[in-house]
């Protein structure tokens, strides 16, 4: 997998489209989608899926198999609600012709919910648009701040008015990380929060006049042309642009990619394709 460090986050990737999305983030203990399971996905304990399609799911009975071989619990593993049943049962029957059990754990999610993953940290699962249902997540940082009215009175009147239970903080909520899974661009222009998330790891599948805008929302995906279009949306630290089709070779995509966006967009764009650096 490839390693990237961004400020306090550390990310491992493999973002190929069509052939295997996988994100980690060591620190968190989480990842998004399995992609074909690499080995550093086994000891990760939470794992965020996007959406059913195999570049991003095939990895699923695998992982749970290899936690089990492993003497790991079974770890946790989000998926969108709509697919929960039919993954159970594609699991239950890998034990049928594994002739070997192991604990499945599939939690249902959708827009809305809100997962703890460290205190003070939580997933949020983000409608995507894609051509099945399918999410985007975000990790957000809460932050309680004392309410305006209270900012002047004394500790020992503020511990009284929390111990009488009355609402007194303000409760901020910091977008840090998001990842988009496969999506149209209305993810980014109908978020505010992934608008303004620090780093945004968006699919952004073409990039030419091959397969134009009209394909890319054909097939549920990202061109590179919207991303210029919108470039004012992108109020992120960081892009992070992912899930290039196999049809480009690195040095096209980065020749695109910087023709077309904004010089200050690709300024703090990275790309992650093979060899996953700029030149
Ligand atoms: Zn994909
Ligand atoms: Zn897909």
């Amino acid at each position: 997998m490839t390693e990237l460090f961004l400020g306090h986050f550390h990310l491992k990737a493999i973002g190929l489209g069509g052939i295997e999305s996988c994100y980690i983030l060591p620190e968190f203990q989480l990842a998004f989608d399995f992609g074909r399971c690499p080995e550093e996905l086994i000891d990760i304990s939470r794992v965020f899926l996007t959406h059913g399609h195999l570049d991003h799911a095939s990895g699923l009975p695998y992982y749970f198999s290899q936690r089990s071989l492993k003497h790991l619990d079974s770890g946790e593993v989000y998926v969108p609600k709509q697919i929960l049943e039919p993954l159970r049962q594609i699991l239950e029957l890998w034990h049928k012709i594994e002739d070997f059990s192991y604990t499945i754990n599939l939690i249902p999610v959708e827009p809305g919910d809100k997962i703890e993953v460290r205190q003070n940290y939580y997933i949020r699962p983000l409608l995507a648009h894609h051509r099945i249902c399918a999410l985007g997540y975000v990790l957000v940082k809460e932050t309680r701040k004392l309410k305006q009215e209270f900012l002047n009175l004394p500790g020992e009147k503020i511990r009284e008015l929390k111990e009488k239970g009355e609402r007194i903080f303000d409760i901020q909520e910091t977008p840090l990380f998001c990842f988009s899974g496969d999506t149209t661009i209305e993810f980014v222009t109908q978020n505010p929060l992934v608008q303004k998330t620090e780093i945004l790891l968006l699919e952004c599948t073409y990039i030419d006049e091959k397969k134009p805008v009209e394909i890319a929302r054909k097939w549920g995906h990202v061109h590179l042309d919207e991303i210029a279009t919108y470039a004012s949306c992108f109020q992120n630290k960081q892009l992070i642009l992912t899930h290039f089709s196999k049809r480009y070779t690195p040095s096209q995509i980065e020749e695109f990619v910087k023709k077309k966006l904004p010089e200050e967009l690709w300024a703090k764009t990275i790309l992650l394709v093979r060899p996953f650096e700029k030149s």
